[in-house]
């Protein structure tokens, strides 16, 4: 995959970690509406936890989601990216047009699948 197209895919990650980022902050300004006045002076103790309860406030799907952008930020700077990350082979446009953080390709993916059900 050439530079361009990598950026390409960047653009796509960022653009949806953003979305979820989005999430992140209407989250904490409902969660401070609530405990204004409670947890003011605890500082980054208390912002970790609010992430953790972030966290914990999305679905299964959108936490591993968050894990799999930052990843596939890191590797989107290098050759490594849209290169399956357990068998070696590329994971495919077609596929990373619809999940650009995806690590693994579609076999990968579905072996690891059955073997965690
Ligand atoms: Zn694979």
């Amino acid at each position: 995959m050439n530079k361009r197209e990598r950026e390409l895919y960047k653009k796509k990650l960022l653009e949806r970690k953003q979305e979820l980022n989005h999430k992140l902050s209407e989250f904490y300004s409902e969660s401070k509406e609530v405990e204004t006045g409670i947890v003011q002076d605890l500082g980054d103790e208390a912002e970790s936890s609010y992430t953790r309860e972030f966290l914990l406030s999305l679905s299964d799907t959108e936490r591993k989601q968050v894990a799999s952008i930052d990843k596939a930020l890191k590797r989107v700077e290098t050759a490594d990216f849209g290169i399956c990350e357990s068998c070696g082979v590329n994971i495919g446009k077609k596929r990373l047009n619809v999940v650009p953080w995806a690590p693994l390709c579609i076999a990968c993916q579905q072996k690891e699948e059955e073997e965690a059900s």
